[in-house]
């Protein structure tokens, strides 16, 4: 596994993150609700496991919103300017965290293993050459490595043993 740590924050300085190891996955997603919750064409997320998320400054203040599965999807923000640092969806809860990329202090080090949800990309949006694309979503097993799965089915695991 990598010994890889970024950090990254928001906008206003208050917010400071370190990630330990690599994402799992990184998702770039084009559905209608990230575009709405972004004001952008698509949202990038790199998919870890949240105890491997250390908040080194600042608080985070929650929104909950409706995912795209129907359930909840919490927004963990800044307390002061607003600036969305990651997400818990329902498919992982608490343990498993998406964060944003563009927080990042460098978000050019993970590029995205996957484009989700085309079908609403904004037509003027190139799709980038060499990343597997779908209409909605994938299947994870098909495409991430089996280092990315493992720890992905753990989490799943521990969810269903009933954590966060
Ligand atoms: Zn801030
Ligand atoms: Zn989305």
């Amino acid at each position: 596994m990598s010994e890889t740590t970024r950090e990254g924050g928001c906008t206003c300085g208050h917010v400071r993150y370190r990630l330990a190891g690599g994402p799992i996955m990184v998702h770039n997603c084009h559905c209608r609700l990230c575009q709405q919750q972004t004001g952008s064409t698509s949202v990038l997320n790199a998919f870890i496991e949240t105890d491997r998320i250390e908040l080194l400054a600042g608080d985070l203040a929650d929104n909950v919103v409706v995912g795209g599965s129907g359930n909840a999807h919490t927004i963990r923000r800044c307390a002061r300017c607003g600036t969305a640092i990651w997400s818990h969806y329902a498919r992982l809860g608490t343990l498993g965290a998406g964060v944003r990329v563009g927080t990042l202090d460098d978000p050019a080090s993970v590029t995205p293993d996957v484009v989700i949800f085309i079908e609403s990309k904004l037509p003027w949006v190139p799709l980038p050459e060499g990343i597997p694309a779908f209409q909605q979503y994938y299947d994870f097993a098909e495409v991430l490595s089996e280092a990315s799965n493992a720890r992905l089915s753990a989490l799943v695991k521990r969810r269903k043993a009933g954590e966060g």
